[in-house]
């Protein structure tokens, strides 16, 4: 019944024929498994509502045990199938997707909160990450390298696929940040077990059926849900895993790394969260500025570790600015239309707890207000524009991770690069000006692994992605994702 979705239907009528709540089963070595607690399982609600929406296995450690079986299993051979084998299977994965887009963007959409458009991008995206690698691996140059060594040896260095990964993902971005670990690991000639959010995990069930589909052999991909502490931590700490791939909370990746510390030779790829600075200078043109900022601050709710949250406005256009933004807001991001609820009640309560705060501190209110308590029907948050916030504020400093964004004003290109890195995260930032030699100033200083000027979240898969200071360790996307799961060996031959 999940297939069954005309692309006409509407979101809430699907809802309605189906038999609610859906419940999970593990996805191992090509099975939809019962998980080993048959009474254990995590609740889900639907954003819109607060009603319960699915049930999700809360896997235990034997649970993550038999995945990571099936894994270890299938890896020997998938590590030497050929590339062009892969690649078709990658292909095919991205065909049967594409076939099914509707089915993910609605369940995305009534699983995450997102607006149904933003669904559709997301679903594009993550059809993209299957033919990128696919396409990327018939192209590769470098996964051997020959060295012009002595006479008497050839000298060449060679990529061989690492092993089992553990991928583990977040809410807000479900199937798009999932599939892009899934994607290369497959690609790569690894095989994996993988974690989605067991606050959104609808997505990732819908996606093992694809591989079923797609033909994937058992055990090359398994998919396990359950919460972090139980399910992910076991997976992560797993002798037989050999990399792990995550995305998430910088306080979670923390705890992964001392997970994982003591064991040198495990891949670790971190992607964590971002506090981003929007820098607009004086020279912009407002009726382009404001979409941008507001579109960069509100996107999926505020929800995109790419959001930019603290904007800054030089103090020559400030007032203009301001007054420009919070028309634009008021107009363009209604709740229902624009703007989607945040994901959960937990979320809700944690974002809830920062505009309280504001409030408290003085923090003028442009747009938005204090949540009340208990939410109503569904997790809804205004869109909340603050201006007057001090800078070591909490509401400044942390990643609220919601609609929420502060404005402030700034005097000179140094204060506004100052103020910008004035953040323990270094994700990613905005600038907008005309001025070419500025970009590059500004742009150069930024600390941050990901700088857009005049505009926000392009992305080209073969460049590097990831962040500095606390937003990360590594980077993903093209070469730098084959450094992740591949390891480089030199060979001398005599
Ligand atoms: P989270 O860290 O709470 O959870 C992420 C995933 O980790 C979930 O699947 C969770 O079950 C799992 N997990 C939790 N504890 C674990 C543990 N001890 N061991 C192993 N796995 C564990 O994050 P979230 O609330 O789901 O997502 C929001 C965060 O993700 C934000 O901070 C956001 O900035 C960040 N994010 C970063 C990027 C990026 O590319 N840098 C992209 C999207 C989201």
């Amino acid at each position: 019944s999940l297939w069954r979705l005309d692309t006409t239907d509407r979101a809430d009528a699907y809802l309605a024929s189906l038999s609610s709540p859906m419940s999970l089963r593990n996805f191992i070595g090509n099975n939809f498994t019962e998980h080993t607690e048959p009474s254990h399982w995590i609740d889900s609600f639907n954003p819109r509502t607060g009603e319960l929406l699915t049930q999700i296995p809360r896997s235990a450690l034997s649970d993550v045990d038999h995945a990571v079986d099936a894994a270890v299993r299938a890896f020997p051979t998938w590590s030497r199938t050929s590339r062009q084998e892969r690649s078709e299977i990658l292909l095919r994965i991205a065909e049967i997707l594409k076939e099914k887009k509707e089915v993910f963007a609605v369940w995305e959409s009534i699983d995450q909160g997102k607006t149904l458009s933003r669904a559709r991008v997301e679903v594009d995206r993550a059809i993209t990450n299957f033919q990128y690698f696919a396409t990327y691996i018939l192209h590769e140059e470098g996964a051997v390298r020959y060295v012009d060594g002595s006479v008497s040896t050839m000298t060449y260095e060679h990529r061989s696929p690492v092993g089992v990964f553990a991928l583990i993902s977040p809410w807000n971005m479900p199937l798009y940040l999932l599939t892009w670990k899934i994607a290369p690991c497959i690609a790569f000639g690894c095989t994996g077990v993988a974690k989605p959010s067991e606050v959104t995990s609808m997505t990732a069930f819908l996606l093992a059926e694809v591989f079923r589909k797609a033909k994937l052999p058992p055990g090359v991909m398994n998919i396990i849900f359950g919460d972090g502490p139980g399910a992910g931590s076991a997976l992560v700490k797993s002798a037989r895993i050999r990399g792990v791939s995550f995305t998430g909370g910088t306080a979670t990746g923390i705890r992964i790394r001392q997970d994982t510390v003591a064991d040198i030779g495990k891949h670790l790829s971190l992607e964590l969260g971002g506090k981003n600075p929007t820098l607009i200078f004086d020279d912009v043109n407002l009726t382009e500025a404001v979409p941008l900022a507001a579109q960069a601050a509100f996107e999926n709710s505020g929800q995109i570790c790419l959001c930019g949250s603290r904007i800054y406005v030089h103090r020559v256009v400030y007032d203009a600015f301001l007054a420009a933004f919070v028309e634009y807001v008021r107009e363009t991001y209604r709740c229902g239309e624009a703007i989607g609820p945040v994901v959960s009640r937990e979320h809700y309560a944690k974002i809830s707890s920062y505009i309280k705060q504001a409030k408290e501190e003085g923090a003028y209110f442009l747009t938005g207000e204090v949540p009340s308590e208990v939410p109503q029907k569904g997790f809804w948050i205004t869109p909340t524009v603050l201006t007057n916030v001090r800078t070591d504020s909490r509401i400044m400093r942390d990643e609220i991770f919601g609609p929420v964004v502060t404005v402030s004003p700034f005097d000179t290109e140094e204060e506004a690069i100052e103020l910008a890195n004035d953040n323990p995260n270094g994700l990613a930032s905005i600038l907008m000006t005309k001025d070419l030699s500025r970009m590059r100033r500004v742009g150069e200083r930024i600390d941050a692994g990901l700088v857009w000027v005049n505009c926000w979240l392009v992305r080209e898969l073969g460049t590097a992605f990831g962040g500095m200071k606390a937003s990360g360790i590594g980077r993903e996307g093209g070469s730098q994702s084959r450094d992740i799961f591949t390891n480089l060996r030199t060979l001398h031959v005599r």
